[in-house]
């Protein structure tokens, strides 16, 4: 018998998972270039036509089976189904692979090989690199409606996973996040993939369905053998073959305590965040795109903290219209309500790129020294005031059903507050001469303390904003002067600096001395070893990624905020980033 053979890869869903193994092998799709003569190129259009047929009803099909899936499952499926169904549609890929068939006289299987290629190649080539993931991710979904392509028009069968035994760890060299969604997460028990990485869709598939899996593991086809006992730690990204005794026992170990920890997250959902003694806290989640909403009431959220508005201008030519704004707004604030939903108006700054906000000529041309320092946020909503009294006009028609609050990105100075409420008031005023239905009202208009000038004259704007939301991530690269997104200066960017926690905290205290609310919606709020800390400076407000809520509600249930106040007064003493991080994780 061989021994025991540990093999290491990229861990992409925590778990461990124990079964034996069933293999998964495809049979792979060899196409030839073949030509065709020119009077078969009407029967080689009709041949794609079916093929095409066929696959939007097996991507229709796999709709259908999204419907059973767990929600953060259908979250991730539900916009690769769209983009799938809309490239089988009168896309750039059917049309260019009409063309290659009629122009170029080959048959359907060639063209659609070679435009795919051709095309997934033009995408890995386009000049994004800090969207790296997202380019390689489209190349992969171009690629992957090709394969489909491909085997309908050979009546090649697709990998049946139907026959998988209950209980066993499935072994495969590859696994497309369509074969994903079909896996029944009650029956199996793990994934090991030998490709793969872990930001694909099939990695963020297998952590919805909380499937534990490591991908990426090299040799693992060759080392594998089908029905012998394998582990699978999703944790720490390895997969042992043949497991030893030991092994085996240190892996059940490990297995029950994931399981224990994960039913005691799920019973965290429906407990108050309440300190140990008795204060109640708000736990607030931060959204990036509507189709997180299903994510943030699994988590028990109390509403949104920040709406960052940003994906309402990106992957489109036009700026998104007041309608278009609104039922965004509106579907979101209804499945909030009564919880309220705080819509920060565009956040847009040099550095981003929009093909809409280009095209409208609202980008400084020629491109500024330092985007982070230039027209940013409200600079440039109060540079083109059409922009924010289209979107201001669009959440507070959406503010009837529910509860809306505005906020601001980047204020640094009183005359921004004053004049974009300015704004506020006379775009209300327009809505209710044209008979718009209006809440009595208007939603608060809140700031971003998100500059050190901000958290320095919190004093001041406290009496003009009606909320403060710290955003951490800004404060910290505007106060340590290190760009947030650069990996290089990583270690230089810490929220932990005492310069950073003395903003932190004087605007904190500014707020509360006039009794306006205050919360904190940076990387920070989302950190459970910050918790006590922020509770300690008086913050009784975080709003973070909906993923990271149970656990920063239990740091708030195991808090008392007693220790807390003496835990931050210790903190603010200390000299160094360094001498915080000491006390605060005790390392
Ligand atoms: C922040 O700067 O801390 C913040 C929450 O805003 P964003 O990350 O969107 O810039
Ligand atoms: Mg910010």
């Amino acid at each position: 018998v061989p021994a025991e053979q540990c093999l290491t890869g990229i861990a992409v869903s925590p778990g461990v998972a124990i079964g034996p193994v069933f293999l998964a092998t495809e049979a792979p799709t060899a196409v030839h270039r073949a030509t065709i003569a020119a009077d078969q190129v009407d029967a080689e259009l009709a041949r794609f036509e079916l093929a095409v047929q066929q696959s939007q009803k097996q991507v229709r099909k796999l709709r259908t089976r999204l419907a059973i899936l767990p929600q953060d499952g259908q979250i991730e499926l539900s916009p690769l189904l769209d983009a799938y169904a809309m490239m089988m549609g009168p896309s750039r890929l059917t049309r260019g692979i009409r063309a290659r068939i009629a122009e170029r006289l080959v048959d359907a299987p060639t063209a659609v090989v070679e435009e795919v290629e051709w095309q997934a190649g033009a995408v890995l080539a386009l000049p994004q690199a800090d969207d790296a993931d997202g380019l390689a991710r489209r190349a992969a979904e171009i690629g992957e409606i090709g394969l489909r392509l491909v085997r309908n028009l050979l009546q090649t069968p697709f990998r049946s996973l139907a026959a998988l035994p209950a209980g066993a760890v499935l072994v495969c060299d590859n696994l497309r996040p369509a074969d994903a969604a079909l896996l029944d997460p009650s029956r199996l028990a793990g994934v090991a993939v030998e490709d793969g990485g872990a930001e694909g869709h099939t990695a963020i598939m297998l952590r919805a369905l909380a499937l534990p899996a490591t991908l990426g593991v090299a040799g693992l086809m060759a080392a594998a053998r089908a029905g012998e006992t394998v582990v699978v730690d999703g944790t720490a990204g390895t997969v042992t073959l043949r497991p030893g005794e030991t092994a085996l026992l240190a892996a059940r170990a490990s297995a029950a305590a994931f399981a224990r920890e994960r039913q005691r997250m799920q019973r965290l959902r429906r407990l108050p965040a309440v300190t140990v003694c008795g204060t109640f806290v708000e736990l607030q989640a931060n959204l990036e795109i509507p189709a997180e909403l299903p994510l943030v009431a699994q988590s028990g959220a109390a509403g949104i903290g920040l709406l960052r508005s940003e994906f309402l201008f990106i992957n489109r030519d036009t700026l998104p219209d007041e309608t278009v704004q609104y039922e965004t707004y509106r579907q979101i604030i209804e499945a909030m309500a009564p919880d309220p939903v705080t819509v920060r108006v565009l956040d847009w700054g040099g550095e981003k790129e929009s093909e809409a906000m280009r095209a409208a000529g609202l980008m400084p041309e020629p491109p500024e020294l330092n985007p982070a320092l230039g027209l940013r946020g409200i600079r440039l909503l109060l540079k083109h005031p059409a922009l924010l009294e289209v979107q201001l006009a669009a959440v507070l028609r959406a503010s009837v059903h529910g509860q809306a609050r505005v906020l601001l990105p980047m204020v640094c100075r009183l005359s921004e507050v004053r004049a974009a409420r300015a704004v506020m008031l006379r775009v209300a005023q327009r809505l209710r001469r044209r008979g718009a239905k209006l809440p009595d009202k208007l939603p608060p208009l809140g700031i971003m303390i998100e500059t050190p000038a901000a958290a320095l004259s919190a004093d001041a704007l406290a009496l003009e904003a009606d909320f403060f939301a710290i955003g951490t991530n800004d404060l910290t690269m505007y106060a340590l002067a290190v760009d947030r997104g650069d990996s290089a200066a990583a270690t230089l960017f810490d929220p932990l600096h005492p310069g950073v926690l003395r903003l932190v905290r004087f605007a904190i205290e500014a707020a509360l001395r006039v009794r306006k609310p205050v919360s904190v919606c940076g990387e920070v709020a989302g950190d459970p070893r910050l918790t006590p800390l922020l509770l300690g400076l008086g913050l009784r407000s975080f709003s973070m990624t909906a993923a990271a809520l149970p656990r920063v509600k239990q740091s708030v249930r195991g808090a008392t905020v007693e220790d807390c106040v003496r835990l931050a007064h210790t903190v603010m003493e200390q000299p160094s980033a360094q001498r915080v991080r000491a006390v605060v994780l005790g390392s």
